[in-house]
């Protein structure tokens, strides 16, 4: 039968189908209800040499789900294909497609994409979950300062409310909420989506379609003839559309968006590069809310440990505070967790701008460092102060306010450095790291083991020795990533991450995948050393 755990698992895949005796159809429905019993985000059918790997996203995680064998995986494609409403004799051009309708007893909406490949076609279904979205403003984590700062921001009449963050760091959550709160009877409300995530009841939403000319600049326009309160903009991406949604705002309409930069600082920055007028920018912006998500610890089996000094030391440069014992996820997990992570919380940074952030944006020649005073005052809870309170609060750990915050890419951002030293020396205390030696010059010797797990390397190995994400491995370790090519093979990338090959004695070139060419290195078993390497 179906859905049973296999017996002896290829590598964890939770799920064995019956191919013989269950057919296609209910097995693509089974993959995709248990993904959203599973709280899975997006769900991966990855083409392979003998099969097809299907895969879950849960809490930004994939895992491997279930195996489909060679055989039946052109079945899968053309049944999925057929539910998202694709042509399935067209094999060889990416395609879209979108899948609504009971599956158990949930009515799911998907939006379905699908790329070919060297090995077939990939299909990845991003499952939509308006649940979150419908639940308020206020469930979705904000300080109590900064909701209150929020809450007045939908006041305005019009302006610009901007929602920032990458891509997965919830802020189409965010900015539906507040059209949620915004959505009244008395109020018009036109969006312009690329592509439209949710569908609310109200709301006169656009699908933007550059093939035929309707790109978001052009919908803006026309919308603007619809007479609007309040105008959804999903993402500002260039500088066009920046300047017709400055002047939407300053015109009488609330503009919402979403634009792609870190924080509050670098978005201003960002607008003003879009070449749209200061003195306009300064009117219209509202307020900026950052975000990105880190992973929430168990509530049912964290526990309270003491602070290392150094964290004491960062609670006490960033929140003023003495900090003596700090919540952490219980590595060995519950039945209610995954390794004592469950579920994911939001970090945010809200600035509300003021008289005088608006003065100093109209001046011509402010430096970052100017704007930087103005924005990160008192009244601002930065993004990594945020992190910190989630973590005294038992919401996430110290290791996630690491994760979340090493993303930023800013520079000068001071705390950061700080923050990554204190980290390093945090987990050394922690015994998680080797301790620091001195080499024959007395110069502290960094020993850092490069964590290339069998994925990446069985990834090398198929693509002429080159670890693709090499750099994310490395950056784990807080170093710089600066000068390193995503696609270097690892030998050239090492040297230039400051790193250097230690020993590689008895070890043959075929745990490392090899720097040239031939790629004809597989690994061979599930024991690969990692091998050291030391920090110059
Ligand atoms: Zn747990």
């Amino acid at each position: 039968m179906m859905g049973q755990v296999a017996n002896k698992p290829k590598s964890t895949l939770k799920v064995s189908f019956d191919f013989v005796k269950t057919p296609i159809t209910q097995i693509a429905d089974y993959i995709i209800i248990s993904a959203n019993k599973a709280g899975t985000s997006d769900i991966h059918f990855d083409p392979r040499e003998d099969g097809m790997m299907v895969r879950f996203r849960i809490d930004g995680d994939l895992q491997d789900y279930s195996f489909i064998p060679k055989a039946y995986e052109r079945n899968l494609t053309t049944r999925l294909k057929l539910l998202a409403n694709m042509n399935i004799t067209e094999s060889r051009l990416p395609q879209d497609g979108a899948i609504k309708g009971m599956f158990g007893d949930s009515y799911m909406d998907m939006r379905v994409s699908c790329l070919p490949l060297n090995e077939g076609e990939k299909i990845v279904i991003r499952i939509l979950d308006y649940t979150r979205s419908l639940q308020g403003i206020d469930s979705l984590g904000f300080h109590p300062d900064n909701l209150k700062k929020l809450e007045r921001m939908m006041e305005a009449p019009n302006g610009i409310i901007l929602t920032t963050g990458a891509t997965g760091s919830g802020k189409s959550t965010t900015t539906y909420s507040i059209l949620q709160c915004l959505n009244k009877p008395e109020t018009n409300i036109i969006t312009v989506e690329d592509p439209i995530e949710m569908n609310i009841q109200g709301i006169n939403q656009v699908q933007v379609n550059a093939e035929i000319g309707m790109t978001f600049a052009a919908a803006l326009r026309s919308i603007l003839r619809q007479d609007p309160n309040v105008i959804l903009i999903g993402e500002i991406r260039d500088s066009e559309t920046a300047q017709i949604a400055v002047r939407a705002a300053i015109t009488g309409h609330l503009v919402v968006s979403t634009i792609h930069t870190n924080n509050s600082l670098s978005t201003i920055e960002r607008l003003m590069d879009m070449n749209v007028e200061r003195y306009l920018l300064s009117t219209a912006l509202v307020g900026i809310i950052s975000q990105r998500l880190a992973k929430s610890i168990c509530p049912k089996c964290r526990f309270q440990r003491k602070t290392t000094p150094y964290e004491k030391k960062i609670f006490r440069n960033f929140m003023k505070m003495d900090v003596e014992t700090i919540w952490d996820a219980n590595p060995d997990g519950c039945e209610n967790c995954r390794k004592g992570y469950k579920g994911r919380i939001a970090i945010q940074e809200v600035l509300e701008l003021d008289d005088e952030i608006r003065a100093a944006i109209s001046i011509e020649g402010l430096t970052k460092d100017e704007l930087r005073k103005l924005v990160y005052t008192d009244k601002t809870i930065t993004m990594l102060q945020d992190a910190l309170i989630k973590n005294l609060n038992g919401e996430t750990n110290f290791e996630e306010v690491y994760r979340v915050i090493e993303m930023e890419n800013d520079d000068g951002d001071d705390y950061k450095s700080e923050l990554t030293a204190a980290i390093r020396e945090a987990r050394q205390d922690l015994s998680l790291d080797p301790a620091p030696t001195v080499d024959a010059n007395g110069k502290p010797v960094v020993n850092v083991t490069v964590n290339i797990d069998q994925d990446t390397l069985a990834a090398a190995a198929a693509n002429n020795g080159v670890v693709s994400n090499l750099p994310n491995v490395v950056s784990n370790l807080g170093a710089s990533t600066d000068g390193v090519d995503p696609n270097m093979p690892v030998l050239e990338a090492i040297p230039r991450l400051g790193l250097e090959v230690e020993e590689l004695d008895e070890t043959p070139t075929t745990d490392l995948p090899p720097s040239e060419a031939n790629g004809t290195a597989t690994p061979t078993d599930n024991n690969f050393q990692t091998p050291e390497f030391k920090q110059q």
